[in-house]
Order: structure tokens, then C-alpha cells, then sequence
């Protein structure tokens, strides 16, 4: 059987880590692999294929750093001709990016059946982009593999029949069963930070209601900076950050600011973490895989599971720092219910 998998964004890499190893497990499957080129640089994608052994995409489309529509629009003619030529049984898609949507797109106007992993998630947002990929994935697919009940759930709310949805737990959890052996071994991270286990605070920020607005994205480094008066806060930080702190001329004195960093050292940092600050869906997971305590800088979430366990909270931007502040401190070791969420 030939699989056609679309990936773009580095999610998706880590994702398709634990699933592409396992097909290759099958000799009855031949994976084609489709990057659209989404994320592109060398720490944003490059390195999630060599550290985690993803073979080479077999086409590469090289389309990023347009608008949405522009990008989707692309990335859709691209993908289109591809299967076109080649013809797979399935289109895989994985989570929520452009690339989702766009590979979804290409399948669903050739009659080529669609398998979507991670689907049923819902912000019950509309303004989020990610939002609009996931319903319209999820209402294309032919098969939704959701990883909750929540998920199984919101698909039953929109009339998605039972019979397409399987729910089979997180592909992100395999991901990091997988390598948290190879992260003891082969990261070195905490040394070349100079940080001691337990005694700093993580943050990933990415998210356009974070960061697009001079307001959003200062009112997010003031609180880092606040956070960093009293303890560590390591910030590896995302390309959209870095670009639209340099155009509204935001400087981080006390924060530890670094590059993005491969997976292996992002499962070093989140396990050694004492409390994890991000707006990440993915990392607001793995925060629960490894049993730190988490905050979620948005007035929502997809992964609610987490919230009603106490192991994560949703600290929306409120204009008063020095409140978010203390509600982030408080956070430090205040474990959530021991629990089983994501498959075992
Ligand atoms: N990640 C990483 N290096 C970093 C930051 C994040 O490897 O510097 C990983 C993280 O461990 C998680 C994934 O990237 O597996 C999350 O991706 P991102 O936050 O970009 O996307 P989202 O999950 O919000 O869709």
C-alpha cells in the first residue's frame, strides 16, 4: 500500500518520528514523504530529521513565509501535482498547520482518501488558523485517529460518523517514550546552559495572539522578565518571536534566551524543568509526560484533560504582570492527579 504523508512544521516531524519508524516496520507499506518546506531552517526542521532518523523527504516543496492563503494556496497546487503523479491509496495528514490543510485539500479533490492523526481537537476559536485547518481536516477525512474521548467527542458533536473515528492515544507520547533514553544520553543541554535540574522555569512562546501585537508580545516578555528576577526562565526562542521582537525593538535582560533546540535537548530541558511556561499545544503534553507543572499563556485549550487534572492552567494575557506573576510561581511543585491521559 502507498501512503502519501504531508509534513511541514516541526510537530509534525516529531509526530512522523513515531509513525514513519512504524511503517517502515511493514514491509507492505511504501511511505511517500511530502515536506511543503513550512518550517525551513536548519533548527526548525533539518535537525529534527537527522537527530530523530527520518529518512529525507522524497520531495521537498519549499514554500514558507507568505500570508496564509498565499501559502495554503501553494502549498495545495504543489501537493496536487505530486499525487497526481504518484497516486497513493491514503494522504496522511498530521495535526493542524497549512501543510494539514493544504494536503488535505489536494486529497480530498482527487477522491484519494484521508487519514488524519490528532484529529477532534477543538479550541472553539475561530480566530485561531489552527482551528479552521483542524475542522475542515477533520471533516474531509475518511479515517480520524483522535488521541481523547474529548476529541472522539467534539467529532460526535458535528455529525462525524462513529465509523470513521478511531481513538488510539498520542502519537507525541510514543514520541517521547521513544526518545527520552536517547535525550540521557546525548544531550547536553543543561551543562552548555549552565542550569541545574529543577531550578529553572521553561518557555516556549509561538502563538500569533502572543506575539503579533507590540502589546501581546510585551506584555509576555515583561512577564518573563519579572519571572526571571526570582528564578531561572530558559527561552529557546521560535523564529515568529525573534523576527517580531526585533521589529517592536523588545530587548530581554534577565531572561536566558537561546536558539530553538533539537528534540532530544527539548526533552532534557522539559524533564528537568521546575515549572514549564508556553502557549505550545504540543509542549503543554509533554509537560504531562513528564510530570511538570504547567502554565498556558491563553484564555484556552484544546487539551483539556490536563486542565481538569491540575497538571496545566490557562493564564490568558490580563495587563497585570506582577498577578500573572505569582500565579506562575505558585505553580512550581504542584503536581496534577496521577493519571493515564494519552494512551499508556
Ligand atoms: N520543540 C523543540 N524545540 C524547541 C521547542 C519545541 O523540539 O525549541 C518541540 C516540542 O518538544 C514539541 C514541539 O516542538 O514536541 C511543539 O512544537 P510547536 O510548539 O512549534 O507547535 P505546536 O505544538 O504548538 O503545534
Amino acid at each position: 500500500m502507498q501512503i502519501a504523508t504531508i509534513l511541514g512544521a516541526r510537530p509534525q516531524f516529531i509526530k512522523a518520528a513515531a509513525v514513519s519508524r512504524a511503517f517502515a516496520q511493514h514491509p507492505s507499506i511504501n511511505e511517500v514523504m511530502i515536506h511543503t518546506g513550512q518550517h525551513f531552517d536548519k533548527n526548525m526542521s533539518d535537525i529534527f530529521f537527522s537527530e530523530l532518523g527520518i529518512r529525507d523527504p522524497d520531495y521537498h516543496l519549499g514554500i514558507h513565509g507568505m500570508n496564509h492563503g498565499a501559502m495554503t494556496g501553494r502549498m495545495l497546487e504543489g501537493i496536487e501535482k505530486i499525487l497526481m503523479q504518484i497516486q497513493p491509496e491514503f494522504v496522511l495528514v498530521y495535526g493542524d498547520t497549512d501543510s494539514t490543510l493544504a494536503g488535505a485539500l489536494a486529497a480530498a479533490k482527487l477522491n484519494i482518501p484521508i487519514a488524519h492523526v490528532e484529529a477532534g481537537l477543538r479550541a472553539f476559536n475561530k480566530s485561531i488558523p489552527e482551528e479552521v485547518n483542524r475542522v475542515l481536516t477533520d471533516h474531509v477525512a475518511e479515517i480520524l485517529f483522535t488521541p481523547t474521548e474529548h476529541a472522539d467527542h467534539n467529532l460526535a458533536r458535528e455529525s462525524i460518523p462513529q465509523s470513521k473515528i478511531f481513538q488510539v492515544g498520542d502519537v507525541m507520547y510514543d514520541a517521547t517514550l521513544h526518545f527520552s533514553d536517547l535525550a540521557s544520553s546525548g544531550s547536553h543541554i543543561l551543562e552548555d546552559c549552565k542550569l541545574e535540574p529543577k531550578s529553572f522555569f521553561l518557555a516556549t512562546i509561538h502563538r500569533p495572539q502572543n506575539t503579533d501585537t507590540p502589546e501581546a508580545l510585551k506584555q509576555v516578555c515583561d512577564l518573563l522578565e519579572a519571572i526571571a528576577k526570582d528564578v531561572k526562565v530558559l527561552w529557546p526562542v521560535h523564529p515568529r518571536a525573534k523576527k517580531q521582537m526585533l521589529q517592536f525593538g523588545i530587548k530581554l535582560n534577565h531572561v536566558q534566551c537561546i536558539e530553538p533546540v533539537g528534540y532530544l535537548d527539548m526533552i532534557e530541558l522539559e524533564r528537568n524543568a521546575r515549572v514549564i511556561l508556553t502557549d505550545s499545544g504540543g509542549v503543554q503534553k509533554e509537560a504531562f509526560f513528564h510530570r511538570v507543572p504547567c502554565v498556558t499563556l491563553r484564555p484556552e485549550t484544546e487539551w483539556v484533560e490536563l486542565v481538569e487534572h491540575g497538571w496545566n492552567i490557562l493564564l490568558p494575557l490580563s495587563g497585570d504582570v506582577q498577578f500573572m506573576k505569582q500565579m506562575v510561581l505558585q505553580r512550581a511543585g504542584k503536581p496534577g492527579n496521577e493519571v493515564q491521559l494519552y494512551g499508556s
